[in-house]
């Protein structure tokens, strides 16, 4: 696309940390180049770890109050990448944080897991007419790595970009975010004779949760060049990330590629131009024309509407 100001990416992430620690520098290099940045959280991450002993009694179990404080951490987090936009699905306090999978949080009544699917797609209907994204992002059917809510947070991204599009509005392309099993090979043998391995005790890459083919990557978004956003906004989520979290320390091993390279699989849409073996596309909004998806009116074959006159 030409004309950066009509980009539109929307972004849909389960619970308050996933949007930095997955898509941080995409999203701070999209609003750092000028494109509408919206992302919606799902829940407020109740049932999170708390890593900062003096807030140990805003656990679930004891005062609950720490969906409100993980609140504070996403705006501080969002203002860090110079994303503006952002909402919770439904609202604040709409869907709360399931726990992870077979636990009885799965049950709460407002529990994320127990949403149903229509009526909390339908509230990112509501934000897709508004925004009229052109490049949605969100999870595999496994949510990445099997947490209920990022499951639940792909079904409701998937079925209300299908709501969408059945009204003439729905994305252009849906990346689902990934890692490349290449680049989980190298941190692994990296990582081998490291005191704090987070890959201890696995022998392959096969073995983890997640871990993609390089040849099913269709995108690497080098967002180098804003890594220092991204940790900043990971350090603005201080009651999960703890300043001797691994996640720092593989930063420190493998330098700004690491935190400021990520990558996505395409869901939907059509690939556009890309390079090396496998024909990565280094920018989500490749192969769409100008001003796609600004008029409301049915979808045209081939995913993309014409190019507005005046609109490059
Ligand atoms: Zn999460």
């Amino acid at each position: 696309m030409t004309n950066v100001a009509d980009r539109r990416l929307l972004l849909v992430h389960a619970h308050p940390d996933d949007e930095t620690v997955g898509t941080g520098a995409t999203m701070a290099l999209y609003a750092a180049a000028g494109a509408r940045v919206t992302l919606v959280t799902c829940t407020l991450g109740e049932e999170g770890e708390i890593h900062l002993p003096e807030l140990a009694r805003l656990a679930a179990t004891e005062a609950d109050q720490l969906g409100g404080y993980r609140l504070t951490e996403l705006r501080a987090a969002c203002a860090a990448m110079g994303v503006t936009d952002h909402r919770f699905l439904g609202g604040a306090g709409r869907y709360r944080d399931s726990g992870m999978m077979g636990l009885p949080t799965n049950a709460h009544p407002r529990a994320f897991w127990q949403a149903d699917l229509d009526e909390a797609a339908g509230h990112l209907v509501e934000i897709m007419r508004e925004v009229r994204p052109q490049v949605l992002v969100t999870y595999d059917p496994n949510g990445f790595y099997g947490h209920p809510d990022h499951i639940q947070a792909h079904r409701v991204a998937m079925r209300a970009a299908e709501l969408a599009g059945a009204e003439g509005f729905g994305p252009d392309k849906i990346y689902w975010t990934a890692m490349p099993r290449s680049v989980l090979e190298a941190g692994m043998a990296a990582f081998r004779e490291s005191a704090d391995n987070p890959f201890a005790g696995l022998d392959q890459a096969e073995e983890l949760p997640f871990g993609t083919p390089d040849e099913q990557i269709a995108a690497r978004i080098d967002g180098t060049d804003h890594h220092a956003a991204k940790e900043a906004a990971m350090r603005a989520h201080a009651s999960q990330i703890p300043d001797n979290s691994w996640l720092y320390s593989i930063a420190g091993n493998f330098g700004n590629e690491f935190m400021g390279v990520e990558y996505y699989t395409l869901a939907a849409g059509e690939k556009g131009p890309g390079s090396g073996p496998y024909g990565w596309e280094d920018d989500l909004f490749a192969g769409l024309a100008a001003g796609t998806a600004a008029v409301p009116g049915p979808a045209v074959p081939g995913g993309t509407a014409p190019a507005e006159a005046g609109s490059r």
